[in-house]
């Protein structure tokens, strides 16, 4: 058996033919600029790493779960004057999801998790469209708010800020810039009082709200912090991963 079962990329036909598949986890992300010294691959670097070790986890807890290979492609339709920001639209979004949950459906892999990377992606209301015509249960977990960041983080920041390049310096520290290139990640607030609290919103247009493309100081990001966090997103994962393979689809109500 291969070493690493539970990544699709790394596994053969030999291993997959007689492995009872109970869960396919596809990570999603995007690409696009991080502030001066992350990649643009930041969010597909996070799901990957955060998918397969979650994973791995389960496996190891008895769970038959397999990480199909990422999505690169985001929706960042608030990035576009960004130079090599690659947008991929909601609706082309749809489209690819079905086909891929159709895939599973026809093999009798009968449970897939999206796990998103990128704040702009949105699959709730892709899921609710999907479901009455897909025999594959369908659900979605963002796993940057599956932990709550605040004991690990003073200011965790949206995007390139502390609990992202913490992240990176721990899963690819070969890729992080030195701190000092980075910018401080200042980003500007909507003037209107509804969307500047939240309850109100709209996406942000991103250039007219952060100079360096982060928002978020990174400055007191450490790969320890990232470690941590990282291990502890990985827990909740793979425990949520455990619980829902050994779930009945007929019985998912208390
Ligand atoms: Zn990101």
């Amino acid at each position: 058996m291969a070493a690493d079962p539970y990544v699709l990329s790394h596994t053969t036909w030999k291993t997959v033919r007689g492995t009872d598949y109970q869960v396919a986890v596809l990570p999603w992300g995007a690409t696009e600029a991080h502030n001066f010294h992350l990649p643009y691959g930041t969010d597909n670097y996070e799901s990957e790493h955060v998918a397969s070790e979650s994973a791995r986890k389960a496996w190891e807890a008895g769970a038959r779960v397999v990480v199909l290979p990422p999505i690169p492609f985001g929706a960042n339709t608030g990035q576009l004057d960004i130079k090599l920001c690659i947008n991929m639209n909601p609706s082309t979004q749809a489209t690819v999801l079905g086909d891929v949950a159709r895939s599973l459906e026809g093999q009798g892999i009968p449970k897939l998790v999206i796990l998103n990377s990128h704040g702009g992606n949105d699959f709730r209301q892709m899921i609710r469209e999907l479901q009455p015509t897909c025999g594959v249960f369908i659900c979605t977990v963002n796993w940057w708010n599956c932990v709550d960041p605040k004991p690990f983080f003073d200011e965790p920041g949206d995007h390139a800020g502390d609990l992202e390049t913490s992240l990176m310096m721990h899963l690819a520290p070969e890729l992080v810039l030195p701190l000092d290139e980075a910018g401080d990640g200042k980003a500007k607030k909507f003037k209107v009082a509804g969307l500047r609290e939240g309850w109100a919103w709209a996406p942000r247009e991103w250039t007219k709200v952060t100079a360096d493309t982060g928002v978020g100081n990174p400055v007191a990001a450490t790969a320890e912090k990232g470690k941590k966090f990282f291990e502890a997103v990985t827990d909740r994962i793979s425990g949520f991963l455990v619980d829902l393979a050994s779930a009945d689809l007929g019985k998912m109500y208390e």
